[in-house]
């Protein structure tokens, strides 16, 4: 299969946040340092390759994109100062553009006041929406969702979540696509999804590649506040949350528990979503001390998507936690209604950015994890050639 260079891409990767690449002179230093890289998933330098030669299809469609976990070791050993990690980090960044075929998330990461406008307008919008459903505030007791009715949080969640997923299948194939035009498969081959599917859920659930093999800050930093750590914590919270908020649900489907009946701390939904919560702050807020600090060469280049994505991320923990402070206080407070409001527009704006921002990684780095996972069952090899360009 032949493609087309474009002169131009290593320019718009820049607007990406590819800073410096052109430095770079093709050592191959990044590769043979880079812990997650290895003779059938070769990078970053063959990424960079394809971005200076102006091979976007190429790149678009190769899945180790996303096997990178920006650990940044490759940063560290380049003797060219060209940044190696941070072009992966925008590369994933014109990928997640690309796939989107919306393109608001083209918009987001090349404009940062594009960014920054739209968060505001999304947040107006969603708050006037939301409030327009408003009812009384009682003030004997609190009484949360008299003020906004749980059935109108619950279905407008359910439509969101609707239309994300649509989109963020649409992403998908787009990814997918582009990787199939990446790679030979006889026709006769058949794979083990099985493995390749118990692969991903480990990979995804215990960060496994990340914590054993990226070990840039292991000798200077305790484990708790390495990158792996706090990722880890964010995904973990992240993933409790969102199956305390299921549970929730159905304890109300069902009858069990209506949702906002006052239940104490040690109730396993919400002792669950309590700890899910302190993880998701804790993963959060370190991640945004080291962006400040920028100790970690993988924190060196912060784009206003990387920001915005973890303050959104941070306040929607933090607006959590205030709530649920208020719910055990011994006196209700007016607060505690208008910051029901403000959870329910950081979330909304969370839930429908999805496929937009880097949160999106969720999805596509699932995905490569379970492509790269596919091996050919033993009867069917050899199998899988990568085309060559
Ligand atoms: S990015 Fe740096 S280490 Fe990697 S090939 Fe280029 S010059 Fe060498
Ligand atoms: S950031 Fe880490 S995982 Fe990514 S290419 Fe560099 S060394 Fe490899």
């Amino acid at each position: 299969m032949s493609y087309r260079a474009d002169p131009s891409f290593i320019s718009q990767l820049r607007k990406y946040g590819a800073v410096n690449i052109e430095s770079c002179f093709n050592c191959g230093n990044c590769t043979a340092v880079c812990p997650l890289s290895s003779d059938e998933d070769n990078f970053p330098r063959r990424m960079i390759r394809y971005g200076q030669l102006g091979m976007k299809d190429k790149l678009l469609g190769s899945k180790e994109l996303w096997l990178c976990y920006s650990c940044g070791e490759c940063t560290a050993t380049c003797p060219r100062q060209a940044d190696p990690g941070e072009f992966m980090a925008a590369a994933r960044r014109y990928a997640i553009a690309r796939y989107d075929r919306v393109r608001l998330a083209s918009l987001m990461y090349t404009s940062s006041i594009f960014n920054l406008l739209f968060l505001l307008f999304l947040a107006v919008v969603l708050g006037t929406f939301i409030y327009s459903f408003h009812g009384s505030m009682p003030t004997q007791s609190l009484r949360l969702f008299d003020f906004i009715p749980s059935e109108v949080i619950h279905d407008a969640g359910i439509i969101a979540g609707l239309v994300v997923i649509l989109i963020a299948m649409l992403g998908s194939f787009s990814m997918i696509s582009n990787i199939r035009r990446n790679i030979a498969i006889p026709e006769d081959i058949r794979f083990d999804h099985k493995s390749a599917m118990t692969e991903t859920i480990a990979e995804v659930f215990t960060q496994r590649r990340y914590r054993r093999d990226c070990k840039t800050s292991l000798k200077t930093q305790p484990w708790y506040f390495q990158k792996w750590f706090l990722h880890a914590s964010m995904l973990w919270g992240f993933m409790g949350l969102f199956l305390a908020t299921a549970l929730d649900f159905f304890l109300a489907l069902t009858g069990t528990k209506p949702t906002g009946t006052w239940v104490p701390i040690w109730y396993p939904v919400r002792l669950l979503g309590t700890l899910a919560g302190l993880m998701l702050m804790y993963g959060t807020t370190g991640a945004i001390v080291k962006r400040l600090l920028k100790g970690d060469d993988s924190y060196r280049h912060s784009t206003s998507t990387d920001w915005s994505f973890l303050v959104i991320l941070w306040l929607s923990g933090l607006t959590g936690f205030v709530l649920e402070v208020a719910v055990y206080l011994p006196e209700p407070h007016a607060w505690s209604y208008w910051m029901l409001l403000a959870h329910l527009i950081i979330v909304g704006e969370l839930l429908i950015l999805l496929p937009f921002t880097k949160f999106a990684h969720v999805i596509y780095r699932t995905m490569a994890l379970y492509v790269h996972a596919l091996k050919p069952l033993p009867e069917t090899e050899p199998a899988v050639t990568e085309v060559k360009e």
